[in-house]
């Protein structure tokens, strides 16, 4: 039996009830049909009388911390008592303007205030499109002329970026920086880059994402390492396999370029191993967070851990998961003493929808998880059953 299998350590915190509601809806979106009836009905349905509450007390509730931060604070504590931590994501996506940006900004810069000496938040995130355009990205990335409202734009997205690192580098904050669409990322990784070489002189203060489904992904943190040991400061990346697959494959065939995207899972899973050793062999300089549901990855982790005379805990090793999934792996590396942090998702209902969707999708039974998730609920369910 694998060491993630646990299910009583994996469910401690979720009722009888929670958990059949938690069954009832993974048994709903492993049906492809209806994920796909969802994702196309429900960003008009939502605003049908009783659809926004029926979506806030089933995936809404499963996945997300609340509408604020205020709510999701319940969902924090409840995660810490099991030495599980939290990161406020603020998951409203798809905004396209500048009032939008800035107050996705603000909503940053108050996350950095509750992370602050908070040993529940150990880390801030947010996602280059929440500060700006992915028009303006792209262009950047491709090294094309802004006009005068674009380059004011870009100016705003550079001011943005620069505040929040500025603001966690006085706070003492860990902050990670998500990574998107491929041909928007050049733009938000040179950004990144400068961040780092200005706020992680001491210590690691800003963390990027590296998606490891990028056949050239491997190259780059190789890259990236060389140029911090010469100019002497830390760097620090999220490992992730990346979730935008088919739209970047359909894109590449779109338009006739050769597709980012690793030929198949093996090599996706090849290169992330090998990012997760290079990571350890350099772990004076890099700081590791593997986001990542894939239990062999996780023990892949813990294995270097312990063959490195490290302690679980040591300080630059961090394990993450989504809110609402893989909780056999969160609360098993939880009770052991790792450093491990869940995404805890929240906004308002109708504008976290995108993230829901993914979500759901990501758990269709052609994606996957939702069979392995399932399968945990059941076992957890007989076994209360025998219990009693
Ligand atoms: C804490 C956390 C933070 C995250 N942050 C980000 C982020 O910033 N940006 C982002 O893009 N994603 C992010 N993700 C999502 C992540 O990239 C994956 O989509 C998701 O975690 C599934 O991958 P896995 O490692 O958990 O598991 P697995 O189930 O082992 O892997 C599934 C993944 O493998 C890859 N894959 C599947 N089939 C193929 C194929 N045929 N060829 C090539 N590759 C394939 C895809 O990336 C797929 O998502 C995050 C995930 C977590 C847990």
């Amino acid at each position: 039996m694998s060491i993630f299998e646990n299910t009583e350590v994996a469910f401690k915190l979720k009722s009888n009830n929670e958990l059949r509601k938690a069954h009832a809806m993974f048994v709903a979106v492993d049906k492809n049909w209806l994920t796909d009836f969802g994702a196309w009905s429900l960003p008009w349905a939502i605003h049908i009388p009783g659809v926004k509450s029926l979506i806030k007390n089933t995936v809404f509730a499963h996945f997300c911390g609340g509408e604020t931060r205020k709510e999701s604070m319940l969902t924090i504590d409840k995660l810490y008592s099991q030495n599980v931590k939290s990161i406020l994501d603020y998951s409203v996506e798809g905004k396209e303007d500048e009032a939008e940006y800035e107050n996705c900004f603000n909503e940053i810069m108050a996350v950095i205030d509750d992370a602050t000496g908070n040993p529940k938040i150990p880390f801030v995130v947010f996602k280059p499109t929440g500060f700006g355009s992915i028009k303006i990205f792209t262009k950047v990335g491709a090294g094309e002329t802004l006009n005068e409202k674009e380059q004011k734009q870009w100016d705003n997205i550079r001011r943005r970026f620069d505040e929040v690192c500025k603001k966690s580098y006085e706070n003492d904050v860990t902050i990670m920086i998500d990574a998107e669409h491929s041909w928007m990322q050049d733009a938000a990784d040179d950004l990144a880059v400068e961040l780092m070489e200005k706020y992680n002189k001491k210590r690691c203060i800003v963390v990027n994402t590296l998606q490891m489904y990028r056949h050239d992904r491997l190259a780059y943190l190789k890259e990236q390492y060389a140029k911090a040991e010469k100019e002497n400061y830390f760097i620090g990346y999220k490992v992730v396999r990346g979730a935008y697959m088919e739209i970047e494959r359909e894109r590449a065939a779109e338009n006739g370029y050769e597709s980012p995207i690793q030929p198949d899972k093996a090599s996706t899973d090849r290169d992330y191993n090998a990012a997760i050793e290079f990571i350890f062999q350099h772990r004076d300089r890099i700081s590791l967070f593997a986001g990542t549901h894939n239990e062999l990855s996780c023990k892949l982790v813990m294995d270097k851990i312990e063959s490195n005379n490290l302690e679980k805990d040591v300080h630059n090793i961090w394990f993450g998961q989504l809110l609402g999934m893989s909780d056999n792996i969160s609360f098993l590396l939880g009770s052991k003493g790792y450093n491990v942090a869940k995404y805890v998702p929240y906004g308002p209902v109708k504008d976290v929808m995108p993230y829901l969707i993914r979500r759901a999708q990501e758990n269709t039974s052609v994606a996957g998880q939702s069979s392995r998730e399932l399968g945990l609920i059941q076992k957890e369910l007989e076994r209360r059953k025998l219990e009693k």
